[in-house]
């Protein structure tokens, strides 16, 4: 499955109102040398170019199949925060308290170089500093409590509690009790974003190509050689950086692979109503296992994202599923139009923690991290970065999360089986909840 220039059906608003086309090298043609070679242009492969040019490596050769971003990096929900799409509470069950807690701090660190970056070189990507809450829907007040404690205690990770009376000076829902609110995450235009952080390695001298997605890769004597339907490059170093946009390239990496969808849509702009909803522009997700995930967008518009699927549905379907979920918590926006409705791939590994690391005969991977992809995208680029440039202890923690057989079709299949089980005890919490109250 590799993407095409089309992306998935359905334009995203972000691409909908970008400023224009982004212009890099275009597609790749002829003979090149580079030192190293980065394929896909997702937050993956552009944090990994800006790290090395951080780090003094400007001999590089990024190669995207679209544009910059099409992949899930340029149309996701834009919020920015800590962790790992492996829940907190897994990690620490499954490498200690000690481990998760230095492989948690990462994130945080990374969110906050996210926004260094984008200070430093003056991004304008509707950044929002209001942050990303965490809404409790079971109404299960002393849970969320101690789960606070506990991540405050074993990562180090500060979490503030804010009680019902908190939440609703934030958001205004009756579906909701109390929630979290994570210091220092954020929200922003991740489409603006990664455009922002490619212009400035372009202006640097990197080699970016859009439309050139890579056919083959092939080792050689001292290197590889990379190719395109137009030309190819040799280099020393290559890093995969395809997302689940592909699963062909390295298939002893990428069968590790489960390409796993999940969807957004924009209502119309709501003008003042939005306001009376999120009286604070925070980004808002629930505790359900299948939660919804919004934020205001700068022009009063809603963006409204959930379900996860091994499906790429089509708008009219992503439309009808998401004004249902839109409905169950703010009813007074039944009947608003949803103006654009898009999905894209995420990529997970069985073991929900991102493949990070170097195959048998040398090839650099950065992939699989599913729905918690920003900061750990830029975290990603740092640690393949240092490795490269001789430093790879911190890599090394990456090698106990290897890329094991997914299952294919069998595989995601199972996903899908999962997503609906843990959808069914949500519905039944969700009951039980009622009940009590
Ligand atoms: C709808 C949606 C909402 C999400 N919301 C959030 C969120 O709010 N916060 C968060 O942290 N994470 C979120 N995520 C997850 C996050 O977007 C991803 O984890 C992250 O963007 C993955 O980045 P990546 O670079 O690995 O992959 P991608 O961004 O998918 O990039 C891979 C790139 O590789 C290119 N490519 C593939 N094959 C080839 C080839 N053969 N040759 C050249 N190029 C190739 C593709 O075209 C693509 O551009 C969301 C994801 C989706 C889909």
């Amino acid at each position: 499955m590799t993407q095409d220039d089309e992306g998935w059906p359905g334009q995203s608003w972000y691409e909908a109102t970008a400023a224009g086309p982004w212009k890099g090298k275009g597609p790749l043609s002829g003979d090149h040398v580079h030192d190293i070679v980065v394929i896909g242009a997702g937050l993956a492969g552009i944090s990994t170019a800006t790290s090395l040019l951080e780090r003094g490596v400007s001999s590089v050769c990024v190669l995207e199949a679209g544009m910059p971003g099409t992949g899930a990096s340029g149309r996701n929900g834009g919020f920015v925060f800590a962790g790992y799409s492996l829940a907190n509470d897994g990690l620490i069950k499954r490498v200690g308290a000690d481990e998760a807690s230095t492989l948690h701090g990462w994130t945080r660190e990374s969110v906050g170089l996210v926004r260094k970056r984008i200070d430093e070189h003056g991004i304008d990507c509707q950044f929002n500093a209001a942050g990303v809450v965490l809404a409790d829907w079971f109404g299960d007040d002393e849970r969320l409590q101690k789960f606070a404690g506990r991540m405050h205690d074993a990562l180090g990770f500060r979490l503030d509690f804010l009680d019902r009376e908190g939440l609703g000076q934030l958001v205004v829902s009756s579906r909701y009790g109390c929630g979290l609110h994570e210091p220092g995450s954020f929200h922003f235009n991740p489409l603006m974003h990664i455009q922002g952080l490619t212009r400035c390695l372009h202006e640097a001298g990197l080699s970016i190509h859009e439309h050139s997605p890579v056919r083959r890769i092939e080792r050689g004597p001292g290197g590889w050689i990379v190719h395109c339907e137009g030309g190819r490059v040799k280099a020393g170093e290559v890093v995969l950086a395809t997302g689940g946009y592909d699963r062909t390239l390295q298939a002893s990496v990428q069968r590790a692979l489960q390409p796993v969808a999940t969807y957004i849509a924009v209502t119309e702009p709501l003008g003042s109503r939005l306001g009376r909803l999120l009286p604070q522009p925070v980004a808002v997700y629930d505790t359900r296992f299948a939660f919804d995930y919004y934020r205001p967008l700068p022009d009063t518009r809603l963006l409204w994202g959930g379900r996860i699927s091994i499906a790429d549905r089509r708008p009219a379907a992503i439309r009808n599923l998401l004004a249902r979920d839109l409905r169950k918590v703010f009813p007074d926006l039944a009947g608003v139009r949803l103006e654009q409705a898009w999905g894209g791939w995420m990529s997970y590994a069985r073991h929900e923690m991102p493949l990070l690391g170097r195959t048998p005969d040398g090839l650099w991977y950065a992939l699989a991290f599913g729905g918690h992809g920003m900061a750990t995208t830029t975290l990603a680029g740092e640690l393949v970065a240092e490795a490269l440039t001789g430093h790879g202890a911190r890599l090394d923690h990456f090698q106990r999360w290897q890329p094991a057989w997914a299952g294919g079709w069998l595989g995601r299949a199972a996903v899908q089986s999962r997503y609906w089980w843990l959808q069914g005890l949500d519905y039944w919490r969700e009951r039980r909840r009622r009940a009590r109250h």
